[in-house]
């Protein structure tokens, strides 16, 4: 993309869940409009913008409509399905490109392209049968993860192995799907670098935020994280390299076991990422404006950081404490606007200030 976009264009979303949604807000903040793109009835992007389909991503028509009806294409999650890239490819752009995409929606891929940087993974092996997962616990031992290829996120379609002998009932809990197994990573810390790359290379990083999960979604995201000024910079420089890689454009999340052999990459995520909410109220241009920046060829903001941070999610009932939350002047409340506080779900999250930044 040679030209930036200007104020007025419209910006087509792929998901619109919170994500979608706070993608779309900034966006209008720069005075673009947002046409989002979207399955489900009544999604919580499509509150905030100018423009919804609902519709299936099978559905050719809809799908091709609605890139003609925008300038530009980006998306909230990584599995959309490759017939609707594909189409949409036909009509106008689409940011971050494929290779992010087939780098990030399959975990063998994902860890292979990682490697092949001279980057670090936890120790893999591919799994399509029983038979397979036995030798892969022979090879990497026990504890382990056996993790579907596709599809996963907050800690679904995984399961833990702490002997031998689970092979058999973890392959049924992941009903046979391929999987990957996963060496246990024992890590002192889990931190997250939320980096933005521009269509001409400009890279900018956020401050790696240090990240805890309860059940497998993110719990909290800390700022800054504790790490040593080299683990810092090895965590930035090593988001670089994976954009420069992909030739990245617009804003990606990269997930990091901090251990006492360096950094080891668990997963990355082309999009806007939940442990990069905390920029919202800490930098004076969030990761989602930075995103729409990135995808428009605008310039990026250079990611500093004005304020101390904690990111709390809020949960299914967790939601219930709003009112103590807007009431204190440190807290910066985002609501996502879903109906039904359901068990798991993510309904909003909360950025307290704790301090100037350190
Ligand atoms: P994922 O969906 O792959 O991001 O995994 C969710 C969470 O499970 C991670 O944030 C870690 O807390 C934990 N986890 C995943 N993979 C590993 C691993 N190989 N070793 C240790 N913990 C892991």
């Amino acid at each position: 993309m040679s030209k930036a976009l200007k104020p007025g264009a419209v910006i087509g979303i792929l998901g619109g869940g919170q994500l979608g949604r706070m993608l779309a807000l900034a966006a209008a903040r720069l005075g673009f409009r947002c046409h989002i793109y979207e399955p489900g009835a009544e999604p919580p992007a499509g509150q905030v913008s100018w423009q919804v389909t609902t519709a299936p991503y099978e559905d050719a028509e809809a799908v091709a409509a609605f890139a003609r009806s925008v300038d530009i294409v980006t998306y909230e999650f990584e599995n959309i399905p490759t017939a609707a890239l594909d189409l949409i490819e036909t009509i106008c752009p689409v940011r971050p490109g494929r290779a992010a995409l087939a780098a990030s929606q399959d975990r063998i891929l994902e860890k292979d392209f990682l490697t092949g940087l001279g980057l670090q993974t936890a120790p893999f092996a591919a799994v399509d049968s029983v038979g397979d997962l036995e030798a892969a616990i022979a090879r990497i031992g026990a504890p382990a993860i056996l993790k579907t290829r596709r599809f996963g996120y907050d800690g679904k379609g995984q399961v833990r192995l702490n002997a031998p002998d689970q092979a058999a009932s973890a392959w049924e809990t992941i009903n046979g799907a391929p999987s990957v197994l996963e060496g246990f990573v024992e890590f002192s810390a889990e931190i997250s670098v939320i980096g933005a790359r521009a269509p001409d290379g400009a890279v900018v990083c956020y401050d790696p935020g240090q990240n805890v999960h309860v059940d497998g979604i993110l719990h909290t995201t800390t700022v800054p994280a504790t790490l040593t000024l080299g683990q810092r910079t090895d965590a930035v420089i090593l988001t670089g390299r994976i954009m420069n890689a992909l030739d990245y454009v617009g804003v990606l999340g990269v997930e990091l076991f901090v251990t006492p052999k360096g950094l080891i990459v668990n997963e990355i995520a082309p999009r806007v990422h939940n442990s990069g909410h905390w920029t919202q109220d800490a930098c004076i241009i969030d990761q989602f404006e930075q995103h729409i920046r990135a995808i428009a060829g605008w310039p990026l903001g250079d990611g500093r950081r004005h304020s101390d941070v904690v990111m709390t999610n809020l949960i299914g009932e967790q939601v219930a404490g709003v009112r103590d939350l807007a009431a204190d002047p440190a807290c910066g409340l985002h609501l996502y606007g879903k109906a039904e506080a359901r068990a798991g779900r993510k309904m909003g999250h909360v950025n307290r200030i704790t301090g100037p930044a350190r």
